[in-house]
């Protein structure tokens, strides 16, 4: 979680956590819950990622305790992408009505006992590890892209500890084949 400590206060509220705060990098007026631990605004956050290399990504989401620890393994063969992809699709996943800000679906880990946790966790490490980085609000999650939809997990969450599991449809621009911009 952000801390509110980084640039001027200039709102009207009182609230620290609603008022606006300077971005240190490009001094855009920005709520501060939105503010990352760096002072940077998401945009900037987002910039400073795109500049590191893949260690230096290792490296700093270690120290920020912000990602869970995964390999690379690139893309599925398509036989593993059939299997993941059936899982996925044989769960239910229902609207999360708390977040119509960022319109997904959601499937809890109780859901797959059915399949049992081995399997769930299968599914969770074949998004970390055969998925892509995308950065969304403050954070890089890791996304997989499965017959038209988005999957991810909460970026913090070991394996172990994950039990939800989301989805949304691809935009008209992404497709499947965004696996090939990894
Ligand atoms: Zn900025």
């Amino acid at each position: 979680m952000p801390k509110p400590i980084h640039g001027a206060g200039t709102g009207t509220n009182t609230d620290p956590w609603v008022r606006d705060a300077g971005c240190q990098d490009c001094g855009t007026l920005t709520p501060i819950r939105e503010i990352d631990d760096h002072g940077a605004c998401p945009d900037c956050a987002q910039k400073r990622w795109e500049r590191l290399t893949p260690a230096e990504r290792t490296a700093w989401c270690e120290v920020n305790h912000l990602h869970y620890p995964y390999q690379d393994k690139g893309p599925m063969t398509p036989e593993q992408l059939a299997r993941i992809g059936y899982l996925l699709e044989s769960h239910p996943f229902r609207f999360a009505k708390t977040m119509p800000r960022n319109p997904h679906w959601y499937t809890l880990r109780h859901e797959w006992q059915d399949v049992g946790d081995a399997v769930f966790e299968e599914v969770v490490r074949a998004i970390r590890e055969h998925g892509y980085t995308e950065w969304f609000g403050s954070y890089p999650w890791r996304m997989l892209n499965v017959n038209g939809f988005k999957y991810w997990t909460y970026y913090s969450s070991y394996v172990e500890e994950v039990i939800v599991l989301n989805r949304k449809p691809l935009a008209p621009e992404e497709s499947d084949s965004a696996e090939a911009s990894r």
